[in-house]
């Protein structure tokens, strides 16, 4: 299924490889790192230079949503304050920015993958 195969981060043609060698570590710094092709289908993920500028915008929806989801969840279900909530998404922007940067890249891949994608 699509969404599950851009969820894992799946080649948007073959869906068996990997688009990411390493998934980061937010501990060592390091942001998660792409192949060039897939191995499988040489399907090429960054299609042009500066390809991967448009996936700050989806890194933004995503993050945006993520975010106020955290508010709504923390303050208005848990009944913690403001400044707590605020710490809240404080914490959850840093423990998933590299999840968010995997994430908006697949969607941003997948948006552009055209008819090759098999529904
Ligand atoms: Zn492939």
């Amino acid at each position: 299924m699509i969404l599950m195969s851009l969820l894992k981060g799946k080649c948007p043609q073959c869906e068996k490889n990997d688009i990411f060698k390493s998934k980061g570590n937010l501990f060592k710094l390091q942001i998660p790192e792409m192949h060039d092709n897939c191995q499988t289908c040489n399907f090429k993920f960054e299609k042009e230079p500066g390809f991967f500028f448009g996936a700050m915008f989806v890194s933004y929806a995503v993050t945006a949503a993520e975010f106020i989801a955290a508010y709504i969840i923390s303050h208005f279900i848990f009944g913690l304050s403001l400044l707590a909530s605020f710490l809240t998404v404080v914490a959850l922007s840093i423990v998933l920015s590299a999840f968010n940067f995997r994430l908006s890249r697949s969607i941003w891949i997948y948006l552009f993958a055209g008819s090759k994608v098999k529904a």
